[in-house]
């Protein structure tokens, strides 16, 4: 099999309860990644925020990607991996992960059989976790958790609002305190509750909320330091008996990742198919963390198809105990349509919170077409 072609799709996401980050006039640009093959068989997968967002890199994967993959056997994964790693200084991470799942979906879709199935499954259902939007009040962040337990959910994370991309000033750290109070005491004691203030504490306040945390019992204690601040999640590390997981946007991907082991500066190591080098780089994360009796905690993946690729990749390994559902959803707002936007068939958790290994071939998958064709902004190939 060869690959003949290569072409992104760019379309704008429209709807009504947008809540991302990169929204412009209520239009959210993405892309459809589409690599065709002389068997018939055609590839995907989504371009989405972050990094330079889908134009670029789907100009990127025109101007340096497509020139070493047509003509080449897509089933040389691994091949094309390394030789995308070493276009570093000319592609994104972005662009990398991008096409590597794509080139996945063939792989399965020539086998016949999921993606999961090629990387070798280790189980067929994963529990899934809410990951909160950024809400105002403590009440907001309760009753929402609230409302996910009744759905069988087990799990609830808070992202109290102070994003480093948010515009309003972030409230004190009491504020987190309480909000995390408020969600245990709602939400019960069988409710697996983390919080993530998205690398915006300095020591004394990640000290301070990480011993809150830790006497409500709280799960997991997230990126509550800058993401490169090694030595402060060492020190960290060093006062606190929560399990600290780091390493989420951690720059380099796999190279990266040793001196925060060796350190003894997270308790897991973080990832995501996106920003990690695809499913292939993600694989490697897994295995690395393995090899130290870690977790990888799979990170949301920011576009519905790319979070399908990141589900193959949770049951292909044992070592990640949740699917973070991170809906960006406004307060108040229940929909899933976020993880579901383009796809054919919606996101969907079980009555016990679970969320299904996908059965169909490639990362099965298919495309809302009739969706994604009602906002063509443009084509690059
Ligand atoms: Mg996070």
């Amino acid at each position: 099999m060869r690959i003949t072609g290569v072409r992104v799709v760019l379309h704008e996401r429209v709807s009504a309860g947008l809540a991302v980050f990169g929204v412009r006039d209520g239009r959210l640009p993405m892309g459809v990644l589409r690599v065709f093959t002389d068997e018939g068989i055609e590839g995907n997968n989504f371009l989405s925020y972050p990094g330079p967002g889908p134009a670029v890199i789907a100009q990127q994967i025109a101007d340096f990607v497509k020139p070493v993959l047509v003509g080449a056997d897509p089933l040389d994964i691994g091949a094309h991996w390394r030789r995308m790693a070493g276009l570093g200084h000319f592609i994104s991470p972005i662009t990398m992960g991008a096409v590597d799942v794509a080139l996945w979906d063939i792989a399965g879709k020539a086998a016949g059989m999921p993606v999961h199935r090629l990387l070798g499954t280790c189980r067929d259902r994963i529990p899934v976790y809410f990951s909160s939007g950024h809400h105002k009040t403590a009440r907001e962040y309760a009753d929402e958790a609230v409302y996910w337990r009744e759905q069988g959910w087990r799990g609830y994370k808070l992202h109290p609002p102070r994003a480093p991309w948010l515009a309003a000033a972030p409230p004190p750290v009491t504020f987190d305190i309480e909000a995390c109070a408020a969600v245990r005491s709602a939400a019960g004691d069988g409710m697996a509750l983390m919080l993530d203030p998205s690398w915006s504490y300095d020591y004394p306040q990640a000290l301070r909320v990480g011993q809150a945390i830790q006497d409500l019992g709280y799960l997991w204690y997230e990126d509550p330091l800058a993401a490169h601040d090694i030595h402060g999640y060492q020190r960290l590390k060093q006062h606190l008996h929560i399990p600290i997981l780091a390493t989420e946007v951690t720059p380099g991907g796999l190279e990266a990742l040793p001196p925060w082991i060796i350190a003894r500066a997270t308790d897991f190591l973080r990832g995501d198919v996106v920003i990690k080098g695809g499913i292939t780089g993600l694989m490697k994360i897994a295995h690395l963390a393995e090899a130290f009796g870690m977790n990888c905690e799979v990170h949301d993946a920011y576009n519905a198809m790319s979070n399908v690729a990141s589900l193959h990749v949770i049951m292909a390994i044992g070592n990640c105990d949740w699917f973070e559902a991170l809906a960006f959803n406004r307060s108040g707002d229940h929909s899933l349509e976020h993880l579901s936007y383009g796809l054919a068939e919606p996101f969907r958790v079980d009555d016990e919170g679970n969320l299904h290994a996908p059965t169909g071939p490639g990362l099965g998958a298919g495309i809302d077409w009739a969706l994604i064709n009602s906002s063509v902004s443009g084509e690059v190939s």
